[in-house]
């Protein structure tokens, strides 16, 4: 018997969290440019209200990448999941759709609108059936990461015992190629996301990942991780989750993160994936699962989403400015806010 899933009547996360710079002070560049988000989190709510991605529009962003779920969220919680977050883009599509293909991205850009496509953060929800992968490739997931935190059939996660890909993993990772999805490495274990990228014929990324020479934490990707991504083809998107970028959520701090990626791998392999958590009050473990387990104190810090502080949709545009003010050019701005996205979906999505 499945656990039951909590159901919410309204929406909490729809009031920006911080100022969003004035249209005017957008960079041109940014106005002109996909921008693109490569990670956000709604709650797992059926039938929840996705007025909270307006957020991501009122701020500029082309399209955002929106997690249905995780390894401790059963698949009958993902699969109505995706039906609720489909049914209400559909529902509002005079501001939001779905996309399907990087024409839609394109078309959403000029439109006005939002593109959204969902992500999965674990396997668990395949059920160790490969045919699944197609499946959820049907219902608008796009990008995926094969463990969370802790380790399961197939992968290792960044909190297990360095686990790396199994021979099913193997098996995922090549339906996960065929079927045009884009193969994430973020919450994996270093040895998994080394066999990810040895494995994977199409390149690979970190969605939602930073340098761990500027940050130790286990969620964090190392020198050897940032340069076999690179190799790959793919791209490492910084992410503005506190204590994954260090001492504050300043917007120099992730550009330091992002001077560290491009110092090593170039330009063309970095780009953005916030992972703003739109209700930070929500829980999406279900009713008792550990939080302890899933999310580890790190030297002795609890992860307790009340407290921890997210970078917000609303920095989108400051981000642009931050790299104009730190010298990079207009061509490089584009890349990191979107272009090379495009790129990497351009090879990935069928
Ligand atoms: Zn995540």
């Amino acid at each position: 018997m499945n656990k039951p899933i909590a159901t919410q009547p309204s929406p909490k996360g729809v009031t920006a969290t911080e100022p969003l710079l004035p249209q005017a002070d957008w960079p041109q560049i940014y106005k002109d440019s996909i921008i693109w988000d490569a990670h956000a989190c709604l709650p797992l709510l059926p039938n929840y209200d996705c007025r909270a991605l307006e957020r991501h529009r009122a701020a500029g962003a082309t399209y955002v990448s929106v997690n249905v779920g995780m390894d401790f969220n059963p698949l009958s919680q993902c699969i109505r999941v995706i039906a609720g977050f489909r049914d209400w883009i559909a529902k509002h599509s005079e501001h939001y759709l779905l996309a399907e293909s990087l024409a839609d991205v394109t078309r959403a850009k000029k439109e006005g609108k939002l593109a959204v496509t969902f992500d999965l953060e674990g396997s668990v929800m395949l059920e160790d059936d490969l045919a699944m992968l197609g499946l959820f490739r049907d219902l608008g997931v796009r990008q995926m990461h094969l463990a969370y935190n802790r380790d399961n059939n197939i992968a290792g996660g960044c909190f297990g015992k360095n686990q790396g890909l199994t021979k099913l993993g193997r098996a995922v990772v090549e339906e996960i190629n065929r079927v045009g999805i884009i193969m994430d490495c973020s919450h994996s274990a270093k040895q998994t996301s080394l066999d990810v990228m040895e494995v994977s014929t199409k390149p690979v990324v970190f969605s939602h990942s930073n340098a761990k020479a500027l940050c130790d934490h286990p969620r964090n990707i190392d020198d050897e991780q940032i340069k076999a991504v690179g190799r790959t083809g793919g791209i490492v998107a910084v992410t503005g989750i506190g204590p994954f970028l260090g001492s504050d959520i300043e917007t120099d701090t992730i550009i330091r993160h992002v001077d560290y990626m491009v110092e090593k791998i170039g330009v063309a392999h970095v780009g953005i994936g916030i992972d703003y958590s739109f209700d930070q009050d929500h829980s999406d473990l279900p009713e008792g699962e550990d939080p302890a387990l899933w999310w580890p104190k790190v030297k002795g810090v609890d992860f307790d989403f009340s407290t921890v502080r997210f970078v917000s949709p609303e920095r989108l545009p400051d981000i642009a400015a931050g790299l104009l003010r730190h010298g990079y050019k207009d061509a490089d701005v584009a890349a990191i806010m979107g272009g090379n996205f495009m790129r990497v979906a351009g090879a990935c999505w069928r």
